[in-house]
């Protein structure tokens, strides 16, 4: 009897030293109080004749969703977790495009893209032309740490979504009044290349990098297309060796120059700065127009270049830095 009530004192002594991993005793040991995140809301044609109402509440989204990421990585929490809380928060805004602000294609429908990558061992997961899913990006993070696959697409994504227990929702749920007038006026020539991709790269505490975009692609999209947001290496990408990124633009673009992954090497090989790199991509290699990105490297510098005549963009640090910005 005696040593069955010592087994179990030992027991509830140890247990919650049990539950902590090695991984998880070597990350808290390595903790070093210093954290950068940076969003995107999208790159395009701005006006800077905005009404100051609609200018309001689009900085106020942005300080919305930068203040989600930034309590996360103060708070201890990881950059793959800032980064997917972050986008799903837009992808509950119609503002931008990405979940319930998804575009409309050519026929009517909506098809988004999303991916994540962890920069700790290069792991990523994506999701293509899903068009009953809320918050894409959480499905990209359940490709990523539940299926053996980077990146699945179309209907199977949306059996493996259902299979891992995420809700579906009905397509009319990404019907949205100003999405619907974009796409009209973009058929009438009346509605110019504005983008609103939402993206988001993070430095946590424990020195790992993470990167996340989601998008409903571009307005009046062929059906079928799919754009450099969920293709690792072109619109998102992140390894600890160099920086995280997440661009927006004309996806095609950002394909052909495989963006992200050239701003990483360009660190690596060339061992140019973080803000050398990006540059480089932005203003050398695209044209005018094209788009911009995001990106922060492991020190927690960042850049967040654009081409076009805006950005929603935003970026906190652990220094105490929370901007929030539209125009250069
Ligand atoms: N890059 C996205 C795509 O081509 C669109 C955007 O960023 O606005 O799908």
């Amino acid at each position: 009897m005696k040593s069955i009530i010592n087994y179990v004192f030992l027991f509830i002594v140890l247990f919650p030293i049990q539950i902590f991993t090695q991984t998880q005793i070597d990350t808290i040991r390595n903790r070093t109080n210093k954290y950068t995140i940076v969003i995107h809301g999208g790159a395009g044609t701005i006006s800077k004749s905005l009404p100051d109402s609609v200018k309001k509440s689009y900085l106020e989204s942005l300080s919305h969703a930068l203040q989600i990421g930034k309590d996360i990585l103060a708070n201890g929490g990881t950059s793959l977790d800032a980064v997917e809380k972050v986008i799903n928060y837009f992808e509950t805004d119609p503002k931008f495009n990405a979940g319930i602000g998804a575009v409309y294609t050519s026929e009517g429908t909506h098809e988004m893209d999303a991916a994540i990558m962890d920069g700790r061992d290069l792991s990523c997961g994506a999701v293509a032309g899903v068009q009953h899913v809320p918050h894409p990006i959480s499905l990209a993070r359940i490709v990523m740490e539940k299926s053996p696959h980077v990146l699945l697409a179309y209907d199977g994504a949306e059996r493996f979504a259902q299979k891992m227990g995420l809700k579906l929702v009905p397509p009319e749920y990404f019907d949205t009044p100003e999405r619907y007038k974009q796409w009209q006026d973009y058929k009438k020539k009346l509605e110019e290349g504005k983008h609103g991709t939402v993206g988001c790269v993070a430095l946590d505490e424990y020195g790992n990098l993470a990167a996340g975009t989601s998008t409903g692609g571009m307005t009046n999209k062929m059906p079928g297309r799919i754009g450099d947001s969920p293709l690792i290496g072109d619109g998102t990408y992140a390894n600890n060796k160099t920086c995280a990124v997440s661009c927006t633009g004309w996806g095609e673009k950002f394909i052909k120059h495989i963006v992200a992954f050239n701003v990483s090497a360009l660190m690596e090989y060339k061992k140019m700065s973080l803000k050398q790199a990006a540059d480089d991509i932005i203003y050398k290699q695209l044209q005018p127009n094209d788009g911009g990105l995001i990106a922060v490297d492991k020190k927690g510098n960042y850049a967040m270049p654009f081409n076009t005549t805006g950005m929603f963009r935003g970026v906190a640090t652990s220094s105490g830095k929370f901007e929030v910005m539209i125009w250069k």
